[in-house]
C-alpha cells in the first residue's frame, strides 16, 4: 500500500497533489485568495484550508448546504486554518459552475483564483503524476514470477488522480480505478482529463463500478465492519466513502482469483480520515 495518508499531519492524501500546481498557479498569477467548493465533510476543503495557511494565501471554502449545529470537525479545523466559510443551499451549489453564479462570489468576494470543487482541473491531473514517482515496486518484472503482473488499484471519485497516474506511468503496470459513487461518467471523464492536458489516452486502465456499495458515502454495516477488521490485523486505518470501499473491493476481487498468481498489487491510500471519525463513530463492535 502506498500511504498517502501519511504524507502531512494536515495534508493528507490525494488532495495535495491536486493542489500543488493550482496555489502554485494563483501565486504566479498574483491572486491572493484561493476559493473552492465542497460538501461539509470535504476532504479537499480540508486540505485547500491547510495548504493555503502554509502558503500564505487567504482561502474560501463554499460549503454545499446550510451550516449545521454544531460545526462539524472538517469546518472547524478549516476556520481555524483561516479559511472563510460561504454556505449555499444544495440548489445554488448545484449550478456552482455556472458563469452567473460565479460572477455573484466575484462581486461578494473580489478576486480570486478558482480551483473545482475536488481539485479536477488540469493542474490538478499534473499534480497527481508526481504520485507515479512513489511507487516502490518490490520485485522487478524480469524477476517476478511469469507471467508478472503489476497493478496499482486506486479509490476514484472525479478519476482526476487515475488520470494524473496515467500522466506519471513509465513503467509497464496495469491502473484499476474503484468508483466511490455511481458514475458510468467517469471512464469518460479521464478520457477528457488526458485530452485537456494533451495526451492520448495511453489504455491499460479501467474504472470498476462494482464496490461503490449503492453511491457516494453509502455504507453498509459489512463495509464498517470490514474498516475495523482491516484496522485489526493490519494497522492501517481505512474510511468508508473512499479507501474503505477500494479495499473492501480488492479483497472480494483477489478471493474471486481475479488477479493471476503472482501478480503485484499496489494499493493507494489516498487518506481522506480526517472525516473519519464522524463517519465511523457508530461502527458495530
Ligand atoms: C478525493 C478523494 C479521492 C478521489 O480522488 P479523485 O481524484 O477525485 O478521483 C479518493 N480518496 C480520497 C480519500 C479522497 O479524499
Amino acid at each position: 500500500m502506498l500511504r498517502l495518508d501519511l504524507l502531512h499531519p494536515q495534508l493528507s492524501g490525494n488532495k495535495w497533489y491536486k493542489l500543488r500546481l493550482n496555489l502554485q498557479a494563483a501565486k504566479e498569477k498574483g491572486h491572493d485568495t484561493v476559493l473552492s467548493f465542497g460538501g461539509a465533510y470535504s476532504n479537499h476543503l480540508h486540505a485547500l484550508a491547510a495548504a493555503g495557511r502554509i502558503r500564505g494565501l487567504k482561502t474560501i471554502g463554499v460549503v454545499r448546504g446550510e451550516p449545521a449545529e454544531p460545526i462539524n470537525a472538517t469546518l472547524t479545523f478549516a476556520r481555524q486554518q483561516g479559511m472563510e466559510l460561504y454556505h449555499v443551499t444544495r440548489a445554488d451549489y448545484r449550478s456552482k459552475n455556472s458563469p452567473a453564479f460565479i460572477a455573484c462570489l466575484r462581486e461578494r468576494f473580489g478576486d480570486f483564483f478558482l480551483i473545482p470543487e475536488g481539485g479536477a482541473n488540469v493542474a490538478g491531473v499534473q499534480g497527481c503524476a508526481d504520485i507515479a514517482e512513489l511507487l516502490n515496486w518490490s520485485t522487478p518484472v524480469a524477476a517476478s514470477s511469469c507471467p508478472s503482473e503489476r497493478v496499482v488499484a486506486l479509490a476514484c471519485g472525479t478519476g482526476t488522480t487515475l488520470a494524473g497516474l496515467l500522466l506519471g506511468r513509465r513503467e509497464d503496470y496495469r491502473i484499476l480505478g474503484v468508483a466511490a459513487l455511481k458514475g458510468d461518467f467517469l471512464e469518460n471523464d479521464v478520457r477528457t482529463a488526458l485530452h485537456n492536458c494533451g495526451v492520448a489516452d495511453p489504455g491499460n486502465w479501467r474504472i470498476t463500478q462494482e464496490w461503490h456499495g449503492g453511491g457516494y458515502a453509502r455504507f453498509s454495516p459489512e463495509l464498517l465492519g470490514f474498516i475495523r477488521g482491516f484496522q485489526q490485523r493490519t494497522g492501517i486505518p481505512l474510511e468508508p466513502v473512499y479507501t474503505g470501499k477500494l479495499m473492501q473491493g480488492l479483497y472480494r476481487m483477489l478471493e474471486r482469483g481475479e488477479f493471476p498468481r503472482g501478480t503485484e498489487i499496489i494499493a493507494i491510500h489516498t487518506g481522506g480520515l480526517q472525516a473519519s471519525p464522524a463517519f465511523v463513530e457508530n461502527i458495530p463492535t
